[in-house]
């Protein structure tokens, strides 16, 4: 590998810094110099700011008034792939470059010298008597040989107090010393075995394994039903990866899932990985990104923006659960992770393997006009089967209107319960209900804020917006017409569905999961344990339980409303509900016992619903993807979102209307604009939102003649204008 570019000392240089600035600032090169891609520090005003030397300077004017770089941090420099990758993202979703180099800079400290901490290993003094406690914290350190510990570590090892190991350090006989404390991650073992795989997981893995040994850019999808082995045969994948001595990636979409996975890791490799995700702390954050560079993380399991980490040599992707919608950014930069995965592989010579049971629409059409290979796994490791599917007619069912446990599904429960299995209710929204009414005058309780109703939470005893997380107190009084105690909730939530399941089921053990429930990713790892071990009989869980967990005992899943999904106005509606419904259903049965999902619908011949009990995958792909080619929407078309918003209405529908007019650019490239429509949320946070949306051909330029067409506009004060590329919500 060739050196980066070198400047001398007081060379001009542009640097790309992480503030709001639309270009790269000229600079004179420290003492020392610097190499091109270098993270430094440099003066911007007042204050000092972070950036890379993005290359030689623009000049121009006097160079006396250039100031100089303060100084080169002590991290890995900017690769040129990086550079190169960061750029092209920016280009794809329209993102200045400084809101990028952010994205790739999220760790704190990153300039700081490399902080100590204090570790303890065996010394070689002797002590003037001995203790019990002394001689436990001994044998901790005699039994680990040349290990060292943190104080706290080896206190609670040895069971005594750190005043003990402190008494044990000043007579010598244990030796305190400082080290770094970005330390390189635990060495994982590929060498070691895996499980034995059945015939179709061995193909497969023989498959993507001879891809990652290529060494070249590749995409593959891995299809399989839930259960189907897909963890598995992509970790051979990462196995061949490490070998070759490159890094791997892995994308989770919940954090909930990384436990279960780390200890997957650890039992495959004998060590546990690197984590990148909100759930680590700070010093954890650094230490993975100072690590990811130098080369002293071989695999890392993150969240999507793990994949700005500045990789040293990242040689697999995978994005596991690759349909899943988390994996859309909807704040701040607006990327969609699984593309950016493929995108990132293109410039490193990277293998991507996308995961899922139900796909996305694209990744299928991309595997269908062989941009991606397929690999399918069509039945589930050992004795177990997918589970059968029926549909409840609900309009058959007798049952009053506050109530949503139909009598058949309720004998499926007592049926399970009998058995000693447990069964799964699944419904698509927290809280205890989604509407809360006045009996007097009909008003609906909404947000200050928002154009939305405000969801009562009985749990924490308040209602919650759930755009804007606004909270208040539920009132005895009607805000409209000041009637006492009328107000009622309609519809449920997760927590008015527990509370009828209990009355139903009063001897039965329940577990309810919903995000909201929990106050840290601990105590939810820990639940879903719980459940894993049978400390439930029925399970009760919003859309966090549609994702990835084994729950062995698991043989009935009872989905409360099919046809929530189904409503929306939204182009992935089907998809989405398609994609729901099975992954829900593949909770049931994943160990020997045969499992069943039954779906409560008041249309049970809607075609959606039909295909999902049909079980005829490739049909209902074939009628969606026909269906969107003929409309010439994603993935056969290309689409842009547009959304403004300022507290002042006129403004922007003013703008909006203007935007729609002035389309030149747009229109010399074949795009279409629609709109201005208010928003489906017309206003959040006090904002009113107004959206656009452009149509253009799968060929056609658009990000270039978006960014021509935006830049004819002047935006007022306090008005925000976002484009979303491929938008997956419409909100
Ligand atoms: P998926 O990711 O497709 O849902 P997993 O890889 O999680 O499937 O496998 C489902 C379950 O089957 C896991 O408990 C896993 O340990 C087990 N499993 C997978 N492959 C094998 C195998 N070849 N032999 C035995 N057990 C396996
Ligand atoms: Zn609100």
């Amino acid at each position: 590998m060739s050196l980066p570019e070198f400047y001398d000392q007081d060379a001009l240089i542009g640097v790309l810094t992480t503030q709001p600035l639309d270009r790269v600032l000229d600079y004179k090169a420290p003492e020392g110099g610097c190499h091109l891609g270098a993270f430094v520090e440099v003066p911007l005003g007042p204050r000092k700011v972070l950036g890379v030397v993005w290359g030689p300077g623009q000049g121009g004017y006097d160079l006396a008034k250039v100031r100089s770089v303060i100084r080169v941090l002590d991290v890995a420099p900017m690769r040129e792939e990086m550079r190169a990758f960061l750029t092209r993202a920016a280009e794809y979703t329209l993102t200045p470059m400084p809101a990028m180099l952010r994205l790739a800079t999220r760790a704190p400290g990153l300039g700081d010298a490399q902080s100590m901490k204090k570790v303890y290993r065996l010394g070689d003094g002797t002590m003037d008597r001995m203790t019990a406690a002394r001689t436990r914290v001994l044998a901790v350190l005699e039994e680990y040989g040349g290990l060292s510990f943190t104080l706290g570590e080896l206190a609670e090892m040895a069971g005594v107090s750190p005043s003990v190991v402190k008494g044990m350090v000043a007579q010598g006989a244990v030796s305190e010393q400082d080290t770094p404390r970005n330390t390189p991650y635990p060495r994982l073992d590929p060498t070691l075995p895996g499980l034995e795989l059945t015939d179709d997981q061995a193909e497969g893995a023989n498959q993507l394994c001879a891809g990652v040994a290529g060494g070249t850019y590749g995409t593959t999808l891995l299809k399989g039903v839930t259960g189907s082995g897909k963890t598995e045969v992509y970790l051979e994948a990462v196995a061949e990866c490490l070998t070759q001595g490159r890094q791997a990636l892995v994308l989770l979409p919940e954090i909930a899932l990384t436990a279960e996975f780390l200890t997957r890791v650890e039992k495959r490799f004998g060590a546990r990985p690197a984590e990148w995700h909100s759930g680590v702390t700070m010093t954890e954050r650094r230490r993975c990104w100072k690590m990811v560079g130098q080369g002293g993380a071989q695999l890392v399991v993150g969240a999507r923006s793990a994949l700005f980490l500045p990789f040293r040599d990242l040689g697999l992707i995978v994005v596991d659960e690759e349909h899943d919608t988390s994996y859309k950014q909807e704040d701040g930069v607006l990327y969609s992770a699984r593309d950016m995965a493929v995108l990132r592989a293109t410039f490193c010579a990277a293998q991507v393997v996308l995961a899922s049971a139900t796909p996305s629409l694209e990744s299928w059409a991309n595997a269908q006009a062989g941009k991606y290979t397929r690999i399918d796994l069509t039945s589930r490791v050992g004795a177990a089967e997918m589970p059968q599917m029926r549909a409840i007619d609900m309009r058959a069912e007798d049952l009053p209107g506050n109530r949503w446990v139909s009598p058949t599904l309720q004998a499926a429960i007592t049926d399970r319960i009998a058995r000693g299995e447990q069964a799964l209710l699944f419904i698509n929204r927290r809280g205890y209900a989604p509407v809360t009414i006045c009996r007097a005058c009909g008003h609906q309780i909404g947000c200050d804020h928002c154009d939305a109703r405000m969801v009562e939470h009985r749990f924490q005893k308040r209602l919650v917006c759930h755009q804007c997380g606004e909270t208040k107190p539920i009132p005895t009084t009607c805000p409209s017409c000041e009637a006492e105690d009328r107000l009622a909730p309609v519809g449920p939530g997760v927590e008015r569905l527990a509370e009828e399941v209990q009355a139903l089921f009063p001897e039965a053990r329940m577990a309810v999961l919903s995000s909201d429930l929990f106050g840290s990713a601990r105590a939810l790892k820990a639940q879903i344990e719980a459940i894993a071990g049978g400390e439930a009989d029925i399970i009760i869980g919003t859309q966090l339980v549609a994702k990835g967990h084994n729950f062995p005992l698991l043989t009935l899943v009872g989905v409360i409303d099919a046809d929530l999904g189904l409503q929306g106005s939204d182009l992935r509606a089907a998809e989405r509900t398609f994609q729901l419904m099975r992954q829900v259903a593949g909770r049931a049965g994943r160990a020997e016992r045969k499992g069943t999902a039954l779906l409560q619908t008041f249309q049970p011949d809607h075609p959606v619903i039909r295909a999902i009990l049909s079980g005829d995958e490739e049909g209902f792909w074939q009628a969606e993807a026909a269906e969107r080619q003929a409309a010439g929407v994603p993935p056969y078309g290309r689409m842009a979102g547009i959304v403004l918003s300022s507290p002042d209405i006129q403004a922007v529908f003013d703008l909006a209307g203007e935007m729609a007019r002035r389309d030149d650019p747009l229109r010399a490239i074949g795009a279409q604009v629609f709109g201005p429509a208010p928003a489906p949320i017309a206003r959040i946070r006090g904002r009113h939102r107004v959206r656009l949306l452009v149509k253009a051909d799968k060929t056609a330029p658009l990000q270039a003649a978006l960014a021509r067409w935006a830049a004819q506009f002047k935006l007022p004060a306090n008005l925000r204008l976002q484009i979303d590329i491929d938008p997956q919500s419409f909100y």
